[in-house]
């Protein structure tokens, strides 16, 4: 869930001003969900090439850059693969919790 405060200095009035697509901005969650997570991406340092593609089109913001690879905060991360799909060097598995 997006912070309402956050909508609200944003000044939204009409659906149409919403920017499009699922993605939430990095930090704006609010309600953690790793309760109802049964996978979780597992990062490979070693094969990790930093191209910040998993950065890219996480849906929910959670991958984050640190140094030259990225970090995952496993309290909003929903487990739904995609990060590890877009990998192109399968850094990323994804194991069960
Ligand atoms: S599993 Fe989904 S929500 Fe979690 S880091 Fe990967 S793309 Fe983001
Ligand atoms: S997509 Fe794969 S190689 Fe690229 S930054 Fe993410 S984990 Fe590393």
């Amino acid at each position: 869930m997006i912070c309402p405060k956050l909508i609200e200095k944003r000044k939204i009035e009409k659906l149409s001003e919403v920017p499009q697509g699922g993605s939430a901005p990095a930090g704006t969650l609010v309600e953690k969900n790793a309760g109802w997570r049964n996978k979780r991406p597992v990062l490979s340092e070693e094969k990790c090439i930093g191209c910040f593609q998993c950065y890219l089109y996480c849906p929910d913001g959670v991958i984050r850059k640190a140094d030259k690879k990225i970090s995952i905060d496993y309290d909003f991360c929903k487990g739904c693969g995609i990060c590890q799909k877009i990998c192109p060097v399968s850094a990323i598995r994804m194991e069960d919790e």
